[in-house]
């Protein structure tokens, strides 16, 4: 079996499985009771926070534990505007789905939302930014590199734009975090999303960055866990895993890149030489090193799902977070492509544990069964493949 997924999910590294498992057979104290059961688990919970926060240069007080990225980006969204007297928001057309609906529904309650349009790179231009921001504007939400394409946009110089006309700039850098180096203190955001489970952590945790300073509601009322930001007994083992995951990613962060480049650089270099009619999408190199994203003309991209699924191949069409149910993406229509191109489309993400074997297996699949439903597509008189 070769998992080509990535961006949708990641395997638990050993050493984070390793790390977690004390804490389902002789950790199990609640983290707020005042026992050494209670005390042993806060302070594990504690521990794995400060390495969050060394990820991404934070302070260990700047980090909101969740349930994962789409509670960060509900978070920061629900937890701004709903103290912000100015109720427009300003976010781009290609977010993930955990910003775009919570603004769809912030739009149907009153608020004015603003998403801002991309290129056929899915590149954000910061002066379209610029020109948006109104007297109103309580929120900028955009991502720092995208789940499909993996377009990296200029956070860095939006986040000035912001700053100018003082308002709170969210980052979702779910796609980013651990592949990239990413220093919150340099960027100068207000608020930044990580997820677990993208960064070979277990699933079902995250984080929130808040900057010193900045104030959010919270979203989740109860028992006032999290400095009363999010109620709930805290999800004690997937925390510790989540702190390791990033102590890992931290200090393999030059290495791993380096391979990831590495693996994804073959597999373009590949498939853009030995399989006509075939495109990288996305910018050609403001591009998480994770990922790559091609259109295969004439080819429905979930029958090329399929027949690579029948190879024992794992891969996606675009974002598995929002279906089973395949709709056209957003991200590629805001990128201007036609229906034909999206149809064709199919996103490789490769992570750690591949090998080049597997990329070079791989290939050799996928130029078949590209030629296969090649010979059967309605499209084939117009290419002459
Ligand atoms: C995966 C992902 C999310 C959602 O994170 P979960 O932890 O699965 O809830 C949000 N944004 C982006 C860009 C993602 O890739």
């Amino acid at each position: 079996m070769i998992y080509l997924d990535n961006a949708a999910s990641t395997p638990v590294h050993e050493k984070v499985i390793e790390e977690m498992i004390p804490y389902f057979r002789e950790q199990y104290g609640n983290p707020s009771s005042i026992h050494r059961h209670g005390r042993l688990a806060n302070a594990a919970i504690q521990n794995s926070r400060k390495r969050i926060a060394s990820l991404i240069n934070a302070n260990s007080n700047e980090i909101l534990i969740t349930s994962g990225g789409t509670e960060s980006n509900n978070t920061a969204i629900y937890g701004i505007v709903s103290q912000s007297k100015g109720k427009h928001i300003i976010t781009s057309a290609i977010e993930h789905d955990a910003i775009l609906e919570p603004c769809k529904r912030l739009e149907k309650e009153g608020c004015r939302i603003s998403f801002l349009p991309v290129d056929k790179h899915g590149f954000v231009n910061p002066e379209d930014l610029r020109k948006e921001i109104s007297n109103d504007t309580c929120l900028i939400t955009i991502m720092y590199a995208n789940n499909e394409v993996g377009t990296i946009q200029s956070i860095k110089k939006m986040v000035q734009i912001a700053r100018e006309k003082n308002i709170i700039f969210h980052t979702d850098a779910i796609q980013a975090v651990g592949k990239i180096p990413i220093d919150v203190k340099d960027l100068g955001v207000d608020l930044l999303s990580i997820s677990s489970h993208k960064i070979n952590g277990p699933k079902g945790v995250g984080a929130l960055y808040i900057k010193n300073g900045v104030t959010i509601s919270p979203l989740i009322l109860g028992g006032g866990q999290e400095n009363g930001l999010r109620s709930g007994t805290e999800n004690v083992a997937s925390i510790i895993g989540f702190g390791m995951a990033c102590e890992l990613a931290k200090n393999n962060m030059n290495e791993n890149t380096d391979y990831l480049k590495k693996l994804t650089t073959k597999l373009t270099i590949r498939v853009l030489h030995e399989i006509p009619a075939t495109t990288l999408n996305g910018h050609p190199d403001m591009r998480t090193p994770n990922n790559t994203h091609f259109t295969f003309l004439g080819v429905n991209g979930e029958d090329l799902i399929i027949k690579l699924d029948e190879n024992k191949i794992s891969a996606s069409t675009g974002s598995a977070c929002s279906v089973k149910i395949q709709k056209a993406s957003h991200v590629l229509k805001a990128m201007g492509f036609s229906h034909e191109q999206v149809t064709g489309s199919l996103r490789l993400t490769v992570g750690i544990t591949n090998t080049e074997q597997e990329i070079d297996q791989t290939v050799d699949v996928l130029k078949n069964v590209v030629q296969e439903l090649r010979a059967v597509s309605p499209y084939k008189s117009k290419y002459n493949f």
